[in-house]
Order: structure tokens, then C-alpha cells, then sequence
């Protein structure tokens, strides 16, 4: 298998990187450089700039105004785009409900929502997991009961990243009871500004607003807001997760994320020596650097094989699992690298004697917190292990 990229690839990563160069505002870029929370109008701001150039939806179809690209061109376009410190794009509309509505959704649902997910009117949010309903979602409560032409909704929801800024979410909710959990499970849409719903904010370890609870109380919504059959939302459950794991790998995130910390070891002295040259510092970055190509080849690889199949398959939870240790990896390196700067809170600080953290140090400790999550969220890393054994055991 001849893992180079083609002339055409070469051609199209030469394109990204002009286009990054010459498009990508300077703010954004330097905020996400110092690792600085991004508000609602950062991404809104990136996402238009993408869309004006026809590059906002990677995966859809071009007549449904997407980019159709390769799965080698989006994997081209993520690193570029990690490399040029570009803000990430919010997955929620764009490369899960997106791939969806493409496959489930009727002509109607699909000329409503997809240009409003490209041109930015609307702003999804994820409704699957519930308080006792995360690794064993199947077991999800949220009721929705038929009345008449509409749906009356019961139940929470939880751990809804960037809900604050949603105007509405897709849920899975239960619809029949009887037989196998999954076989009563709906995949229906929710505008969040209509009566019987609310959003409580979760504050995150590091401090930040991402996550939210969801409450529904007799909250009415129109039959015609189903994605597919009644009862049919697990395979539609299944065939989104798959796309939302294949984007947790972030290669590109590791590969930015090790340089700024070979830069941060070249700065950091120790007893007079850069932390670079330290011996047991060398060895732990070059066993997470060999990792790091090791993964960029097998998702070169496994990116080749989905290019044949056309859909990522069960491997991304492979790619899942090592992508996200790869990065805790680097973030704990990090933290070890500032020592006693990382601490968010010095105890000096409370004597008023405290040096200031430098902000560049505060954003890596604050990154190693949030990042503890990425082995959480999508399905955690052991049931991602225990989804590869099955394929493998049976
Ligand atoms: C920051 C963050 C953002 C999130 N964003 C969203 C979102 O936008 N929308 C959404 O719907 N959900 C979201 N989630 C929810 C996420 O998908 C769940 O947290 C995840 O599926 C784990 O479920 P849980 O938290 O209920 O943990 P539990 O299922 O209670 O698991 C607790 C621990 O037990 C382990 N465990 C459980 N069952 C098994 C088993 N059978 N074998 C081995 N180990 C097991 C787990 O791996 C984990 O370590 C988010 C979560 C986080 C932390």
C-alpha cells in the first residue's frame, strides 16, 4: 500500500495551505495558539469564512452545497487546518446531524435544515446521553408519546456540549417499550426556544462553560420532526456515532500540540539545563512522538481502506482510543514540564506573594484538565475497547 499522498494531494494540500495562509484571521488563530477559550462569534466568524469558499462541509454531497472530499482530502484539510492554529469545527450540525439527515431524512428535512447548518442560522447540539444513560445508552429514558401530529416530550438529557449556544438539539428519545431496549428508540429534532424546555449550565474542572443538563417537561414538538421510522433511532444512533468517533483521533491536535511542547521543554530550564536535554524528559517525548507517527500511519492506513468501503468502519474506535491517550499523553508531559507553574491555583496566591502564572503556562494546565474528557466523551475508551473486542471475538 503506497501511503504517499498523489500529485492531485499534493496539489490540494498546497491549496489549503495558500488558502489558510491568506483566510484565516489572525485573531483567531493567535487564540487558538494560546490555547484561549473561543466565544460563540469566533466560530461563527470562522465557520462563514469557510462556507463562502465551499469548504465548511467536508463530507456532504456538492449538491447539497458540501465539498465531497476524499476521506484522504479531509484528513489533508484537519492537519492543515491544526497546523495554521485554526479554530475547530463545531461538529454537532456539520459532520454528525449533516451525515445523518443525507442518509435518514426525507427530501423535506433535508431542504429545510442542511443550508441552515452551512450558512450558520442554526446551531445543533447533541441530546443521546442522560444521568443514568451514557456507556449503556440503550437504557435512555426520555419519553416521547405520540398525540396526535405531535410528539410530547418527558425526560433529561445531560453533558450537552455547547448547548448555551444551540437554537436546537437532536435527541434520542424512547418511543416503545417491550423486547430489546434499543428496538424503542426514536431519533427525533427539537427547537430548544419553544415552551417546556431549560438549560442548566455544568461547570467543567478547569472552570469553563461548555456542558449543560437539558430538562424537558410536556415539551411539544410536530411528528414530522423524526428523522426515519419510530423506533428505528439505534441504527441512527450507531451510524452517527461512527462519525463523530472517526473525528476524535485529532491527529492533527497531537501533531500541533507536541511541537508546542518541544518548544515549551526548549524553554524550560532545570538546574541549568534545557528541559529538552534532560535525559528521562528526552526519552518520555520520543516514546510519545513514536507513537504519534505510528498513529499517523495507521490512519493513513485506515483512511486508504475507508476510501475503498466508503464509510469508516468499526477501526475508528481503534483510531478513538489511541488519539486520545496519544493527547492526554502530551498534555501531561506538559503539566510535568511547568511543575509547580502549573497549578491553577498556587497556594502562594493566597498569601498575595504569588509570581503570576504566565498565561501560556495557565493554558496548559487548564487543557489538562478539559482534556481528561476526550477519552470520556463519544463512548468512553473501554467501551471502545470492548466494541473491538466483539468485532474481533465475536
Ligand atoms: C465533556 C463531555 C462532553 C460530552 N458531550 C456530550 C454531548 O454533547 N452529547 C451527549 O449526548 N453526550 C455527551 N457526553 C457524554 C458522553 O458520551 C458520556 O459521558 C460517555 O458515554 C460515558 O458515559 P457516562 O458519563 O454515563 O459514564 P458511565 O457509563 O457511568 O461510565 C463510568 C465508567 O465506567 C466504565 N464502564 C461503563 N460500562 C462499562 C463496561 N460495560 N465495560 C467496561 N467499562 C465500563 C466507563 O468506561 C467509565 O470509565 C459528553 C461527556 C463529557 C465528559
Amino acid at each position: 500500500m503506497d501511503l504517499r499522498y498523489s500529485p492531485e494531494e499534493q496539489a490540494f494540500e498546497a491549496e489549503v495551505r495558500a488558502f489558510l495562509k491568506t483566510d484565516l484571521p489572525r485573531d483567531l488563530s493567535d487564540k487558538v495558539r494560546r490555547q484561549a477559550s473561543l466565544t460563540k462569534a469566533d466560530m461563527e466568524r470562522w465557520h462563514a469564512i469557510l462556507n463562502a469558499k465551499g469548504w465548511l462541509a467536508a463530507t456532504w454531497p456538492k449538491d447539497h452545497g458540501g465539498c465531497d472530499w476524499s476521506a484522504v482530502q479531509q484528513h489533508i484539510f484537519e492537519e492543515e487546518c491544526c497546523r495554521a492554529f485554526a479554530p475547530r469545527i463545531v461538529p454537532f450540525g456539520l459532520k454528525m446531524l449533516g451525515p445523518v439527515l443525507l442518509k435518514f431524512g426525507t427530501p423535506e428535512q433535508q431542504a429545510d435544515y442542511l443550508p441552515r447548518i452551512l450558512d450558520g442560522r442554526d446551531w445543533w447540539c447533541q441530546g443521546y446521553s442522560e444521568p443514568g444513560a451514557g456507556s449503556d445508552l440503550a437504557s435512555l429514558k426520555t419519553r416521547a408519546t405520540r398525540d396526535g401530529e405531535d410528539y410530547i416530550i418527558n425526560g433529561q438529557k445531560t453533558w450537552t456540549t455547547l448547548g448555551q449556544h444551540a437554537n436546537r438539539i437532536f435527541c434520542l428519545v424512547r418511543t416503545g417499550t417491550g423486547g430489546k431496549p434499543q428496538a424503542g428508540i426514536s431519533f427525533i429534532l427539537v427547537d430548544l426556544d419553544i415552551p417546556g424546555i431549560e438549560m442548566r449550565p455544568i461547570r467543567l474542572i478547569e472552570g469553563g462553560y461548555e456542558v449543560n443538563e437539558v430538562f424537558f417537561t410536556d415539551t411539544r414538538v410536530p411528528a414530522s420532526n423524526l428523522v426515519g421510522e419510530e423506533n428505528m433511532g439505534w441504527t441512527i444512533a450507531k451510524y452517527l456515532l461512527l462519525h463523530e468517533r472517526s473525528n476524535i483521533a485529532g491527529v492533527g491536535f497531537s501533531v500541533q500540540a507536541l511541537e508546542q511542547l518541544k518548544s515549551l521543554a526548549t524553554q524550560i530550564t532545570r538546574g541549568g539545563k534545557r528541559l529538552i536535554d534532560s535525559p528521562l524528559f528526552a526519552a518520555r517525548l520520543a516514546e510519545v512522538d513514536i507513537d504519534l507517527e505510528a498513529m499517523k500511519l495507521t490512519n493513513l492506513r485506515m483512511l486508504s481502506e475507508a476510501q475503498k468501503k466508503g464509510a469508516p468502519g468499526p477501526e475508528t474506535s481503534m483510531l478513538k482510543i489511541k488519539g486520545t491517550v496519544i493527547r492526554q499523553t502530551i498534555n501531561d508531559l506538559a503539566r510535568r514540564a511547568l511543575g509547580p507553574a502549573a497549578a491553577p491555583f498556587p497556594s502562594e496566591a493566597l498569601d498575595g506573594n504569588a509570581a503570576p502564572v504566565p498565561e501560556d503556562h495557565a493554558a496548559n494546565a487548564a487543557s489538562y484538565f478539559n482534556n481528561r474528557k476526550i477519552s470520556i466523551y463519544g463512548g468512553s475508551n473501554e467501551i471502545q475497547k470492548n466494541i473491538l473486542t466483539k468485532g474481533m471475538m465475536g
